[in-house]
């Protein structure tokens, strides 16, 4: 059988992490969500997280060398069959990518500014599980996953940040549409539609 090497990219707040979960189980394949590991080495107080912390919150990319370094230590205990949440995000982390481990399949979520912006102001983490997910109200504080009332906005999804976050993704992230296109390997997705259906197209352009 081949190997699964997905890569899921797509603007802040368009579904990736939600939909990664949920790709990462049904091919029984381990997700690097370098979010989330950045997230993890700054409640560790880690040389990384102490680099990255500043970068995060202000809604900057963090520098490609610390990216690198985290995912090459990820990558060699990972070596066959992955899901990327969030990684590549430029086209020096691609190419590097490219050197060590080869991508199969490229899923963009598109997602328009607007709906972005609003899904932004509804985003919240749960402190116990590290789950992200949508919540109704701003009242809502009970972790779907865990149970725990202890979610919090992230720090970086102030409105400020978002824009910041969405215009880097814009010059340094959209070249790589471009990039991936001319490896055979782009697919795009609406990722206006309800998480299910995303999901579902997913599967198709996975399993095809
Ligand atoms: P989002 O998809 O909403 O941006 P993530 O949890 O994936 O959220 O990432 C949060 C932050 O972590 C980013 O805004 C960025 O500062 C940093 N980050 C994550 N992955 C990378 C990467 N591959 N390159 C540079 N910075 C990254």
């Amino acid at each position: 059988m081949t190997e699964n090497n997905v890569i899921l990219l797509g603007p802040p707040a368009s579904g990736k992490g939600t939909q990664a979960r949920q790709l990462a189980a049904h091919l029984d394949v381990p997700c690097l969500g370098t979010g989330k590991l950045l997230r993890n080495e700054i409640d560790n107080g880690s040389v990384i997280g102490l680099e990255a912390k500043e970068f995060i919150e202000s809604g900057q990319y963090v520098p490609d060398e610390i990216i690198l370094k985290m995912v090459e230590t990820w990558l060699s205990e990972n070596p066959h069959g992955w899901l990327m949440d969030g990684f590549p995000r430029t086209i020096p982390q691609a190419e590097a990518l490219q050197e060590s481990a080869m991508p199969t399949r490229v899923i963009v979520l598109d997602v328009p500014q607007d709906e972005l912006e609003f899904r932004i102001t509804k985003r919240r983490e749960c402190t116990s599980c590290g789950v992200t997910f949508a919540v109704n109200s701003n009242d809502d504080n009970t972790c779907p996953e865990c149970g725990t009332n202890t979610l919090v906005s992230r720090a970086d999804d102030a409105l400020e940040s978002f824009k910041v976050r969405y215009q880097n993704y814009k010059e340094l992230t959209l070249p790589l549409f471009d990039y991936y296109a001319s490896l055979g390997l782009l697919n795009k997705v609406d990722g206006t539609s309800s998480p299910e259906e995303v999901f579902s197209e997913i599967l198709k352009i996975v399993e095809s």
